[in-house]
């Protein structure tokens, strides 16, 4: 019998607010311990939260990148627990109803079910709730780091929708392009900024009926949650194939040892007595509210890829250097504008520009070359008025000087020659000069030619149309 597995992932992302979720404290990474914290984020009694607005935001503008409906009414509720990284003993969350819900991402996956190379996973919520502090280790003693309780914190819940490690991976990487993208969250995995429970089972193929879960807690690498389900699904079919039953269980990854092991089964679940938190109105979105969200709406990374090839005709790997360099596309946007041929721009940029970036350290900002400069370039080579040779002379001066293409041109008298007699003229001596090539091109030698024809191109400074270089010569030499 062959097995599938099945996937969904809880994933928490920390917003990217100035501060914190109930209180005035800063929401930064990387300070002193116990130095963000305040009455309210330490849960000292009599304190009360008020809810960070640009949190809420950021919540449903995450619904509306994620395809999520955005229900009239949600709330805050209290999940109950006793452990040292809470100082209030209940972490605040929204429970029965989330602030987004029911919603899709679509991202670049070829695997079953997947349509010309496209997949779904379908998003149950995503809901606000706060993180909670963190056990560290001092010197000589154990203790919590607060800086991070009360920090806003997404849940993202996908549907099991995922069918292994590398669909796993790559969902992940789409919703962490879109966060990122969307000003929603920096997901930075160093900086514990994104954390996941990976769960997974496994199933006869073809099935309906879903296995027992086991739930990888607390995963902070995509190599980590790659790793984990690669090693747990096959765990998992083994199991069952030497007829065990397997338990839903919480499991934990071990990175050195590379497996996974039992953390607690179903019967030690918590029972964490959700009760609406009292201390917080609940969320009733207005109109005008939702329309400044809205507002707020960017560009995600696939459709500006899909954008770039629709628009202007660009092969996929050039329409990612612009979905991933937003200045670099703008820049390449403003020359390309209303051009019959914006391919020949995209080389242009892609190849010159970012190498000439790349080496000079600037930003596309700082650059002293316009867009427009870089499209009147193309245009001269196009029409054949500089060689492509002499462009790349062109863009060096461009990109130090500032000047427009045409008064470079110029001033190093640098027009290709086009003139026919001119160029017969400097054929005729190249093929005087050089004797024993032309004898040999006559004698069957086509190479020989090519040696030609850089004698002219060497006379002339480059300056020589080349095309009609080829044709004189190869005429003259049948003569
Ligand atoms: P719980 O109530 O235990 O948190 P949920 O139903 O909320 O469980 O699901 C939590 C996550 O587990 C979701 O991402 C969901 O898609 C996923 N999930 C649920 N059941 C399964 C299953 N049998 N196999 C794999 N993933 C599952
Ligand atoms: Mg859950
Ligand atoms: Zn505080």
């Amino acid at each position: 019998m062959e097995y599938e597995a099945v996937i969904g992932l809880e994933t928490h992302v920390q917003l990217k607010t100035h501060s914190k979720m109930w209180c005035g404290c800063a929401n930064i990474f990387g300070s002193d311990p116990n130095t963000n914290v305040c009455p309210v984020c330490l849960g000292m009694p009599g304190v009360l939260p008020v809810a960070n607005a640009e949190a809420l935001k950021l919540t449903v503008l995450t619904g509306y990148l994620l395809n999520c409906e955005i229900p009239p009414f949600a709330k805050f509720d209290r999940k109950n627990y006793f452990y040292p990284d809470s100082a209030k003993n209940y972490q605040v969350t929204q429970y029965d109803r989330p602030s987004t819900a029911k919603g899709w991402v679509e991202f670049e996956f070829d695997g079953p079910g997947s349509v010309d190379g496209m997949s779904r996973v379908r998003i149950t919520r995503a809901h606000l709730e706060e993180d909670v502090g963190k056990s560290t280790h001092f010197d000589r003693h154990s203790g919590v780091d607060f800086n991070r309780a009360g920090v806003p914190l997404l849940e993202i819940v996908s549907e099991p929708d995922l069918n292994g490690p590398e669909m796993t991976y790559a969902y992940l990487k789409a919703l962490t392009d879109i966060l990122r993208r969307g000003g929603i969250s920096d997901c930075d995995l160093e900086k514990g900024m994104l954390r996941c429970d990976v769960n997974v089972s496994v199933r006869p193929k073809g099935a309906t009926q879903l296995g027992s879960k086991i739930e990888i807690k607390n995963m902070n690498t995509f190599s980590g949650v790659r790793r984990a389900l690669e090693y747990e699904i096959p765990r998992q079919i083994e199991a069952v194939r030497r007829g065990e039953s397997l338990r839903q269980e919480t499991r934990r990854w071990d990175e050195v040892a590379g497996i996974t092991e039992t953390m607690r089964s179903k019967e030690d679940a918590h029972d964490y007595r959700y009760l609406p938190e009292p201390d917080l109105m609940p969320f009733v979105p207005t109109e005008p509210w939702l329309e400044e969200v809205r507002g707020r709406l960017v560009e995600l990374p696939l459709a500006r890829k899909r954008r770039f090839m629709g628009e202007y005709l660009l092969p996929s790997g050039d329409a990612e250097v612009f979905r991933d360099h937003l200045e670099l596309g703008a820049f390449f946007e403003r020359a390309a504008a209303g051009y019959k041929n914006p391919k020949a721009i995209a080389n242009l940029v892609i190849n010159n520009l970012q190498a000439h970036l790349v080496e000079s350290g600037f930003s596309v900002t700082e650059l002293k070359m316009t867009p427009a400069a870089v499209r009147e370039l193309v245009e001269l080579v196009e029409s054949g008025k500089i060689s492509s040779k002499i462009a790349q002379e062109v863009f060096r001066e461009m990109a130090t000087s500032g000047e427009p293409p045409a008064a470079i041109i110029d001033r190093k008298g640098w027009l290709q020659v086009s003139d026919i007699s001119a160029i017969e003229a400097l054929c005729q001596a190249a093929i005087e000069a050089n004797s024993s090539s032309s004898a040999d091109f006559r004698a069957g030698k086509v190479a020989a030619l090519n040696f030609l024809k850089g004698q002219v191109m060497k006379v002339s400074k480059g300056k020589a149309n080349p095309s009609l270089v080829g044709e004189i010569l190869e005429r003259k030499l049948r003569e």
